[in-house]
């Protein structure tokens, strides 16, 4: 089975005391992971080491939240995928929908940063999903899709292969609105179909892509039970313990 994955993105949310106590919430709840399960904590740059020396057991993961597409260099207040490899992070976060709309970052931008995350051993998280009007014109899975070819589809097979997709509709996220379960097994059974298409189904079929955009306690269950839902990237409902334990526990 591939991975089946719940991710939390606490975005510039908590303190560090509150970020502590949080993960120690989480961790007392004694969820162990099943060998094909994976939790991943994205938690702001200040806070990688702690979260990762808490979460140092199977199946636990701390992650960025983004890194820079250049290596090294002269760019004040960045932090690179080399920086993460130092550290021993394993996960970013590439292209959340956030970064695209505030830090205008696109297409060409996001490619170079798969490419510098895959080149230190940091899988990228990386994050599709098409705005509200694109939607309302009926044109998703061509934006979608546009997103895929333009940041992905120059990688190897042996690349692919190892990168996690989260589908996130903008206009899901943090508003409330969650897309249908229909709605988000239709554009990740289409996703798999682009990517079976350009490296092949044996590919396709392992890689593990997360739905994102208003997943809480009360629906990941309904979500992550689709065929081609493998867990969830979770913002708001990540920073309640009790929430994000029943998130947990509705993978697959
Ligand atoms: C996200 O930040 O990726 C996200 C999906 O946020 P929320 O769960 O709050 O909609």
């Amino acid at each position: 089975m591939r991975k089946q994955i719940a991710a939390a993105n606490w975005k510039m949310n908590l303190s560090f005391q509150e970020a502590s106590q949080l993960l120690d919430n989480i961790l007392q709840s004694g969820i162990t992971p099943a060998a094909h399960q994976l939790f991943l904590f994205a938690v702001p740059f200040p806070y990688l080491e702690m979260a990762k020396q808490k979460l140092n057991r199977i199946g636990y993961e701390a992650a960025a939240q983004n890194c820079h597409h250049k290596i090294k260099g002269a760019y004040t207040g960045e932090v690179s995928a080399i920086m993460l490899q130092s550290l021993g992070i394993r996960y970013c976060i590439v292209g959340h929908s956030e970064r695209r709309e505030y830090q205008r970052e696109d297409n060409a931008m996001l490619a170079e940063k798969v490419n510098v995350c895959l080149n230190h051993s940091v899988i990228p998280v990386f994050c599709c999903g098409e705005p509200l009007a694109v939607r309302e014109q009926g044109g998703e899975k061509d934006y979608v899709k546009q997103q895929l070819e333009e940041s992905l589809f120059h990688l190897s097979e042996d690349e692919i292969r190892k990168i996690i997709i989260a589908y996130e509709p903008v206009w899901a996220i943090g508003t409330g609105k969650t897309a249908t379960s229909a709605q988000a097994q239709d554009m990740h059974r289409c996703i798999r179909l682009l990517i079976s298409e350009r490296f092949g189904n044996h590919i396709a079929s392992d890689i593990p892509i997360l739905y994102g955009g208003s997943v809480k306690a009360s629906n990941a269950a309904e979500l992550f039970h689709c065929e081609d839902v493998d867990g969830g990237l979770v913002g708001g409902a990540s920073l309640i313990a009790d929430e994000f334990v029943e998130i947990m526990k509705a993978l697959k």
